[in-house]
């Protein structure tokens, strides 16, 4: 390597680590009871596993060296693809190297242009970034509120003339430890005629009949389960060991040999995984007892830490920093106990955790010592456990572009939520001697108490990385997203609207651009743009953009001289929830915006349904 490029990383990596964001490779803690681990039935230390797995390597070899499509291809991988859809109940299994690989593989072999798939905001990165490539076939993704059902539906309305539609979810997810509402998005999905895709990874071993899963504690109860297209069991939780089988259709089956990349162009595992699977499965179909143990020690632990009943082995333990989270993970392994904190870009900002994982191997004495090193922070911590209890319901307003009545719609909202309760408006930057924080106030009628001060005041109309180096200043984006953060504190339980700079890839430093600070601040959004000719490509574009972040705004405004086929147009292939339009006023005033707030209701992108999760 260079010099170059090796000074280039060495500087990314000290901004790591003075953000308290540096990751490093560890093992298990050594002597310490493990909180952390998958390894929910101790199948990863089960001698009858690693046994069957010796016996097969020396029968068979170390592994495959080839594609499973060139000769990779093994007879205990299709006899373990046939003991887990026994398990499941199922037509066929499809083993993959890992789950990360099994779902790129499964999203992508469903993807095609106009194809919907809505995935829940809780789901795993590989979840994520299958729908990033089901993006790039040009699919279109929609990003669904946590366990939010209703907002799955209005995403589904909106998409029905997509040649098809998919809910993409975890049973049991995996940071929060809650379970997804599968019955309901059964129903949904039957309503609308779309597919369901289940991600197993942490409720297999643990739930349902032989701890085959919720889908199958389902299909166990009567309920009607063929709109479930997937499962996805992965070999690395409870079963102990990795890999990962996608459980459904033999044709689905089949499908995925032709499509799934993930699949086609990698290794396939060494048979001795196989064999190692087979007797996991083999073992955790029985292990009733080690079932019960886990969920009412998980149980136990959550009661003492005044914390929601756990639904499978999950306790999340949110603190709301990275530094207590590390602080506290280093006392819980000073007293012996292997816990381990999870921080941003894993969860969002403000919930950074413990992920504390109950095994059936955990003693009572183990867990008594977690609950007393935990108890006395979690007085402290259940008050702060939520990002929405204390602080402000923050919500960014974003344009496709300057000028397009970001400014008007800020008024909106904040006229809107004054006359509800407490709001706060904020322009973190602005530039030009205009001053939008004027401008709303001005409008929404607001008091001095009713506005934060900008952090940066810039005089020259341009963008924000030229009017400050013309000011003679630099904006640094950690200080941009710490005064974000301090102003959502401040603006304690209040609607906080937040106004940002022009569009998507205004840079406020040419390596800080307005896309990334919506990403790493996590705020939600409303998107604004113009009405008029041009709106088609610009809105798109920027919902393209957008999405690509993970962003899904929670509502358009279409601002300016009403043009009904945009709007309508807009309304079928935006996939945005709501879609407001906004005239120009003959008089932008206080009873203009008034007037329109009779005809309009905006509670719905203030304060969306409450939201049943941590998150
Ligand atoms: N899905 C979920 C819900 C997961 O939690 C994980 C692993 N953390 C995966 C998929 C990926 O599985 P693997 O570790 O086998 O790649």
């Amino acid at each position: 390597m260079n010099d170059d490029l090796r000074d280039h990383l060495a500087r990314e990596l000290a901004q790591q680590d003075a953000r308290g964001l540096r990751r490093n490779l560890t093992g298990r803690g050594d002597g310490l009871a493990d909180f952390t681990t998958n390894d929910v039935l101790g199948l990863a230390r089960d001698p009858e596993v690693a046994a069957a797995i010796a016996a097969a390597a020396l029968e068979h070899g170390a592994g495959t060296a080839a594609s499973r499509l060139l000769g990779g291809d093994h007879a205990l991988h299709r006899a373990a693809e046939g003991v887990c859809a026994d398990w499941l109940q199922a037509d066929a299994a499809l083993l993959f190297p890992s789950g990360f690989q099994a779902n790129l593989g499964l999203l992508q072999a469903f993807a095609e242009p106009g194809v919907l798939f809505v995935s829940d905001a809780a789901n795993h990165a590989s979840i994520v970034d299958g729908c990033r490539m089901a993006r790039a076939a040009r699919a279109h993704v929609v990003v669904s509120a946590h366990r939010d059902v209703a907002a799955v539906e209005r995403a589904l309305k909106h998409a029905a003339h997509a040649p098809r539609r998919f809910v993409v979810t975890e049973s049991v997810f995996s940071m929060d430890g809650d379970r997804a509402p599968i019955e309901a998005l059964l129903d949904v999905c039957e309503r609308h005629d779309a597919h369901l895709v289940v991600d197993e990874a942490h409720a297999v071993g643990l739930l349902g009949p032989r701890g085959a899963g919720v889908v199958s504690e389902l299909a166990e109860r009567g309920l009607d389960v063929s709109r479930v297209a997937a499962r996805l069991v992965t070999g690395g939780k409870a079963l102990g060991q990795s890999g990962a089988f996608v459980v459904g259709d033999s044709t689905l089956r089949a499908w995925l040999i032709q499509r799934a990349r993930s699949l086609m162009f990698t290794t396939a595992p060494p048979p001795a995984l196989a064999a190692g699977l087979i007797e996991a499965i083999r073992r955790a179909r029985t292990a009733d007892a080690a079932r019960s143990t886990v969920l009412r020690n998980a149980r136990r632990l959550a009661a003492a830490l005044a914390l929601p009943e756990p639904d499978a082995a999950i306790v999340p333990f949110v603190v709301g920093s990275s530094e207590r989270a590390l602080e506290l993970a280093q006392r819980a392994r000073e007293a012996g106990l292997d816990v381990r904190a999870v921080r941003h870009p894993t969860v969002p900002r403000g919930t950074e955790r413990l992920r504390l994982v109950v095994h059936a191997f955990n003693t009572d004495a183990e867990i008594d010592r977690l609950m007393a090193r935990l108890r006395d922070e979690a007085r402290h911590a259940t008050r702060s456990a939520s990002p929405s209890i204390g602080t402000a319901r923050a919500l960014a307003v974003v344009g496709t572009d300057t000028n397009v009545g970001k400014t008007v719609v800020s008024a909106l909202l904040m006229r809107h939520a004054r006359a509800r309760g407490t709001a706060r408006y904020f322009k973190p930057v602005q530039t030009g001697t205009d001053s939008d924080t004027r401008t709303v106030a001005r409008l929404a009628g607001l008091a001095a108490v009713e506005w934060l001060a900008p952090l940066h005041e810039l005089p020259l109309p341009a963008s924000p990385h030229e009017a400050a180096a013309a000011a003679g200043v630099t904006l640094d984006p950690d200080a941009l997203l710490d005064g974000i953060a301090r102003a959502r504190e401040n603006a304690r339980d209040a609607a906080l609207v937040i106004e940002l700079a022009g569009g998507l890839r205004v840079p406020y430093t040419l390596r800080f651009d307005q896309g990334e600070l919506l990403e790493r601040a996590a705020l939600p959004l409303v998107l604004v743009a113009r009405s008029g000719l041009g709106t088609l490509n610009h809105t798109q574009l920027t919902l393209e953009a957008l999405r690509r972040r993970h962003l899904e705004p929670r509502a358009l405004f279409l601002v300016g001289e009403p043009h009904p086929s945009n709007a309508a147009t807009l309304r079928a292939l935006a996939h945005v929830e709501h879609v407001y339009e906004v005239p120009q006023f003959l008089r932008l005033n206080t009873e203009a915006l008034d007037a329109w707030l009779a005809q309009n209701d905006l509670e719905p992108v203030l304060s969306p349904r409450p939201n049943p999760s941590i998150r």
